[in-house]
Parts: structure tokens; C-alpha cells; sequence
């Protein structure tokens, strides 16, 4: 597999955009060491980022930081551990619980996420791939130490997952937010987002932007910060639209079609079910039986 191509965004700050599912990573340099945010969404993927970062010549890998537990962010990891077996992953508690359920087999929602983005070879290839369960949790925040500069791991709150964490690089005014903002596509509702929790986490996220602050997505280019600030208040849109429709009785089955939506209706299924779940009971007003 070709060795993905690392371009320097910022100072000592690489990124790449991978396949399967055209994951954005990147790549943080310090006196130390790199620390790597995301790995590709294969093994073999995972290999041919670890031969483009060493190629970089930018010291040893301190550490791997999933920014959330989607497979097609997760399962290079792998290839790390085996050029280090130590190598430490960092990733939110929610994160490692949903890694952890899904490397013991008790949970096959990660993996039925990501086999319909694959060719079949690459299904064969995801279900069988180890799962790497991070061995450094976090909560809520972490400074990571690469030798001259530091790097904050953040976690928002709960929007595209439970467990979504920000890295931000302070002295370059840059932040990787994961799937949390898209460039390539809308922002993806799953089976696991919190719609309503989304736009609150995602104003925590601006808060650490400045204006000239460069912004690198879970999928696709780099962002500034206006662009962020309007996938905010399209995913405020969603959430408001969702309240608004249980509040007033309709049925989430008629929702899609019952209002104009920001995003393509075909993406907002999860968004509703799981925006209708989360209200409380008398806001939906439910019909009396
Ligand atoms: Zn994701």
C-alpha cells in the first residue's frame, strides 16, 4: 500500500488524508517525538502511515490519540503497536468502552458502522483486525508532553459520539476536532450521536479558536474558523428542528419529510431517532392511549 502523503500545515503539525472512508489524520511533532491523532481505518493502512511518519524523521511515535471509537479512526492502530508494543493510545472513557466491548466481541455496533463504507476484501480484512483498547482514558482533559511543546486533549461533551476528544496545538493556534466538524461531507448522524448535545459541545470547541485558527476535521481539508461556526449553527438547526417537531406532536417516523432540514434528509435519520430518544416525555406528547 503506497505510504500516504504527509503535508506540513503548520509548524511541525502534518496531515493526510487515508483511506478506506478518506479519514483525515494528523501528526504532531515536539523536541521528543510525534504524537499521531487518528489512525487510518485498516491495518495495512495503518502500516503505510507508520512508513510515511517515520519517514518524516521527526523522532519516535509517543503516543496514538483516537479522537473517537469509529473503526475507520481506529483500526491502524494496530500497525503501531507493532512497531511498539508500548506505545501509548489516548482516547475518552466512553471511547475506550465502546473499543473495549467491541475488541471482546460484545458489541458488533462499531463494526456494522463501518462494513457498509468497504469493498468486501476490506470487510474480510476489518472484521478480522485486532482492536487496540487505549490504555490511557481520559475523562475530560490531558496534556500530553512532546519536549517543547505541549498538547491538550479536550473532550467537548457528547456530539457525534459519547466519547469525542479535540487536540489542540496552542502554539500554532490549531485544533483537530475529529468528526465532530466535516469539510468533505455534512457532519455524519450514527446510531451513537447525541443531536441535541451536539451544537453545545461543539460552542466548547470554538471557544478554544481564535479567529485565525486552523481547524483539521475527521474527514477532508483544513477548516477556519467560520466554517466551523456555520456547521454549528446548522447542526443548532437539527436540534432545534427536532424539538420542535416532538414538542408539537409529530410522529418521528414523519419527521424528515415534516420540516426543512440543513442537511440531506438520507443523513438525518439517526439524528431524529436519536433526538426523539433523548427528550423527556412530556415534550414529546406522546398521544394519549
Ligand atoms: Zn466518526
Amino acid at each position: 500500500m503506497a505510504r500516504p502523503r504527509l503535508e506540513e500545515i503548520a509548524t511541525r503539525v502534518w496531515a493526510a488524508r487515508v483511506e478506506p472512508c478518506d479519514v483525515t489524520i494528523g501528526v504532531i511533532g515536539g523536541d521528543d517525538g510525534v504524537l499521531v491523532v487518528d489512525a487510518p481505518g485498516s491495518v495495512a493502512a495503518g502500516r503505510a502511515l507508520c512508513a510515511a511518519v517515520t519517514a518524516l524523521d521527526a523522532g519516535p511515535v509517543l503516543g496514538v490519540v483516537h479522537t473517537h471509537a469509529h473503526l475507520d479512526h481506529v483500526l491502524g492502530a494496530a500497525a503501531f503497536r507493532e512497531l511498539d508494543p508500548a506505545v501509548p493510545v489516548h482516547a475518552q472513557t466512553e471511547a475506550v468502552a465502546a473499543l473495549d466491548a467491541a475488541a471482546r466481541g460484545a458489541s458488533r455496533a462499531l463494526h456494522d458502522d463501518l462494513l457498509p463504507h468497504l469493498e468486501a476484501a476490506e470487510q474480510e480484512a476489518a472484521v478480522a483486525a485486532p482492536i487496540v483498547v487505549p490504555d490511557r482514558p481520559l475523562s475530560s482533559v490531558r496534556a500530553v508532553d512532546l519536549g517543547g511543546r505541549l498538547v491538550e486533549l479536550v473532550h467537548p461533551g457528547r456530539g457525534h459520539t459519547a466519547g469525542d476528544l479535540v487536540v489542540r496545538v496552542p502554539d500554532v493556534d490549531l485544533v483537530l476536532a475529529g468528526d465532530l466538524v466535516e469539510e468533505s461531507g455534512p457532519p455524519s448522524y450514527g446510531p451513537d450521536a447525541h443531536p441535541l448535545d451536539w451544537p453545545a459541545s461543539l460552542d466548547v470547541v470554538l471557544g478554544l479558536l481564535s479567529g485565525r485558527s486552523i481547524v483539521l476535521p475527521g474527514h477532508g481539508a483544513p477548516m477556519d474558523r467560520d466554517a466551523v461556526e456555520e456547521q454549528r449553527a446548522l447542526l443548532g438547526v437539527v436540534a432545534e428542528t427536532v424539538r420542535d417537531l416532538a414538542t408539537r406532536g409529530v410522529p418521528a417516523d414523519e419527521a424528515l419529510e415534516a420540516a426543512p432540514w440543513p442537511f440531506p434528509s438520507a443523513g438525518l435519520e439517526h439524528a431524529v431517532a436519536r433526538g426523539y430518544a433523548a427528550l423527556p416525555l412530556l415534550r414529546r406528547r406522546l398521544p394519549l392511549l
